[in-house]
């Protein structure tokens, strides 16, 4: 775990809104199983209810409760496709891995959607799209390109004007943007625990306060001791700890940035004020170097996302700045009382690309979403569950690397601070 103490999910706007978590305990016998999953987020809990449907025996050890981390916290904005683009991922995968990757990324919001619809979870939800704002006219140009590479591939898309994107966004902050139709909003900490039910359901076994204090090879198997003593032996362990990942596995924490990434959310809007901001219910995110994000809840709160401090928070002033950014972006909700403030992290790579190791053999690990893993843990749940079945290492989505630490990780404090007083002058105002 990282060394600050971590913001609690209860005092998140989704904690007071979600369905209720199934009822887990604490591992306190020890026992056995084919595979451990580490972390009950979306990418443990997908790859321990895939495993599980297909008659594998499963189980999760979550240091805390489940969707502790990213899972429980996000905007819940389920977004497809990667940081890149269509075609610059063709042109780094190449063409053999590259168009496997797209339909990957392409599919990971139908991941999301599926899920919710097979298993009946009682998730509040939308699939209105995702309208990327472009906040300068070179944004408008890219924001096109991106369109555009992607309606080559089949994808229903929008482009938008200046005009366009204010109809819809409902302020005038933004030169143009596009609709991603793919894309739509979700209660995020009611799918994670959604996806605990349907793994509980399909057999796994869920294991919450129960966080993996060592992690062993003992012969054949590998051995996951926890706080409490109680131990895991299993064939196969997969780590799923992403942003939230600690010392269990060697140069993994090393291996990212968890920046911390901060939410506002106002108290609902009264239906005048809310049927002038995205009234067709897109969730959306700006082309911005420190993007904002932002969308309604499902009982019409607005939400506003963005960057904080690197640590995690010390007060009400460290989200003064994005209150002030909502009303700047959308006056019309000046006054409007904000309900919820919460924060949560989010695990950066050096390639901003998801990253998989498997330091050895049976040893699995998963880290680096960028911001953007509602939708792409899922489907990686689902990758590795096939891959942990008797699937090739060509079937997963990305290549396996060696873990390679950050240059001057110690200093990474100093020099994001750094990064983000640049990204903040040449993103401009707001
Ligand atoms: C504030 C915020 C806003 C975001 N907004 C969006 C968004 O709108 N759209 C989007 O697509 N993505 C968004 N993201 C990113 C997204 O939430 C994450 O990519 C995703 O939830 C990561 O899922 P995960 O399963 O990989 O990891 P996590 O959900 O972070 O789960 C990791 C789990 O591992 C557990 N753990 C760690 N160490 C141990 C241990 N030793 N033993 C046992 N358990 C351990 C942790 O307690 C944690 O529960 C956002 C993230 C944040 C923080």
């Amino acid at each position: 775990m990282a060394q600050d103490v971590l913001f609690p999910l209860s005092k998140s706007l989704w904690a007071a809104t979600a369905a209720p978590a199934p009822q887990t305990q604490a591992l306190t016998a020890s026992t056995k199983a084919d595979v451990l999953v580490v972390g009950a987020g979306y990418a443990g809990l997908s790859t321990a209810l895939h495993l599980a449907e297909q008659g594998v025996s499963v189980v999760v050890l979550e240091a805390r409760e489940i969707g502790f981390g990213g899972s429980g916290r996000n905007g819940g904005q389920v977004i497809p496709g990667l940081k890149y683009d269509p075609d610059e991922l063709m042109a780094m995968y190449g063409p053999e891995r590259g168009p496997r990757l797209l339909q990957f990324v392409g599919g990971t919001a139908d991941a999301v959607f599926d899920l919710i619809d097979k298993h009946g979870m009682d998730v509040p939800r939308r699939r209105a799209g995702w309208i990327q704002g472009a906040h300068t006219a070179d944004a408008v140009k890219l924001t096109e390109g991106r369109a555009r590479q992607w309606e080559r591939l089949g994808v229903k898309v929008q482009v938008l004007d200046r005009a366009s994107a204010q109809a819809l966004i409902g302020t005038d902050r933004y030169q143009g943007g596009w609709v991603d139709t793919r894309a739509g909003g979700i209660q995020p900490l009611s799918y994670v625990r959604g996806l605990a039910r349907a793994a509980l359901a399909a057999g796994a076994r869920v294991h919450t306060d129960s966080p993996v204090a060592a992690l062993s090879r003992e012969g054949a198997q590998w051995v996951a001791r926890t706080a409490s003593g109680a131990q895991v032996a299993a064939d196969r362990v997969v780590m799923c700890t992403n942003a939230y990942v600690g010392k269990l596995l060697p140069g993994l924490q090393e291996s990212i940035i968890d920046a911390c990434t901060y939410q506002v959310a106002t108290r609902p809007l009264p239906p005048a004020i809310r049927d002038t901001i995205l009234a067709q219910g897109h969730v959306v995110s700006d082309t911005r170097n420190l993007l904002l994000y932002f969308r309604l809840d499902h009982e019409g709160r607005l939400l506003m996302g963005g960057r904080g401090p690197f640590r995690e928070p010390r007060g009400p002033a460290d989200w003064a700045h994005l209150e002030r950014v909502l009303v700047k972006m959308f006056p019309q909700a000046a006054g409007q009382p904000i309900e919820h403030r919460w924060c949560g992290r989010v695990a950066i790579t050096r390639d901003y690309l998801p990253h998989l190791h498997e330091p050895a053999p049976g040893l699995l690990a998963d880290i680096g979403c960028q911001g953007r893993g509602v939708g792409l843990q899922t489907a990686m749940g689902r990758a590795f569950a096939q891959y942990l079945v008797g699937g090739d290492a060509r079937s997963l989505p990305v290549p396996i690397t060696p873990i390679q630490g950050l240059p001057l990780y110690a200093l990474r404090r100093l020099y994001v601070g750094a990064m983000i007083n640049y990204y903040r002058m040449v993103d401009g105002g707001l």
